[in-house]
This record gives C-alpha cells, sequence and structure tokens, in this order.
C-alpha cells in the first residue's frame, strides 16, 4: 500500500492536482473519471482519506451513499436516461471511491463496460461533459 501522502484523490481534494470537477461540499467530491468507461463517468468519493469502501465509519458511509444518489439522479438528468451504473472496485487508486456511470442501451457497451473507451476524450471534451452535469446539479 502507497503512503496516504502519495494519494492522487488526496491531492485532487487538497487542490494539488487538478480535476473536472462536478460536485463538492464539506465531506464529498466528485470529478470525472479521466479514463472514462463511458461519456459521463464521474467518481464519488470521501475528502478523508480511506482504502476501502467499508473502512469508513457508519456516519461517513451514509454520507457519501447519500450523496452518490443524490449525484447518480442528476446523471440521469444531464444524460437523459433511467440507467446509471454504481460500480465500487478499488485496486486502481488506493483511496476509496464509488463510479457512477450514465448508461444508454444503445451505447454498445455490455452490461458492465471493463475498458476506457476510445478515443480518450479530449480536454474540450472533457470540459463540456463537466458543464452538462454541472449545469443540472446548480
Ligand atoms: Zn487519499
Amino acid at each position: 500500500m502507497k503512503p496516504k501522502e502519495d494519494c492522487i484523490f488526496c491531492k485532487i481534494v487538497k487542490g494539488e492536482m487538478p480535476c473536472y470537477k462536478i460536485y463538492e461540499d464539506k465531506d464529498v467530491l466528485s470529478f470525472l473519471d479521466i479514463n472514462p468507461y463511458c461519456i459521463g463517468h464521474v467518481l464519488v468519493i470521501p475528502k478523508k482519506h480511506s482504502r476501502w469502501l467499508w473502512d469508513l465509519n457508519e456516519a461517513e458511509y451514509t454520507r457519501l451513499v447519500e450523496r452518490t444518489h443524490f449525484l447518480a439522479n442528476k446523471l440521469r438528468d444531464a444524460f437523459k436516461t433511467e440507467w446509471v451504473e454504481e460500480v465500487v472496485a478499488g485496486i486502481g487508486t488506493e483511496h476509496t471511491h464509488i463510479h457512477l456511470q450514465p448508461r444508454k442501451f444503445d451505447d454498445g457497451l455490455g452490461e458492465l463496460p471493463t475498458k476506457p473507451i476510445i478515443p480518450k476524450p479530449t480536454s474540450e471534451e472533457m470540459k463540456k461533459i463537466q458543464e452538462k452535469i454541472v449545469k443540472v446539479i446548480k
């Protein structure tokens, strides 16, 4: 396990690394996955470092899940779809995170997308996706 000081998501929380932020409050941060498995793929993380979702205490877990519910419904609005996948994985970045992936039945990605979309969206496209989501959150 890497030391917490090297944690990329902690650096994003502290503003030491950039992200395409879509939501922030005192406990939770959400931003676009830079290697999206579908358009609108976002990550929801607790600001406080923890390795696994199950390391959070009950109050922290409940807060994260409540905000994930809020954001998933915003993604449904932004992408005009009823289907948003929620995935908890964790071998990539060693900081608790929940993936939200707005899907379309005709997107050709199958039940669970397993790899980043190619070509990767450009930074211009990422900004447009970010704006599209932020617009429905405000
Ligand atoms: Zn961290």
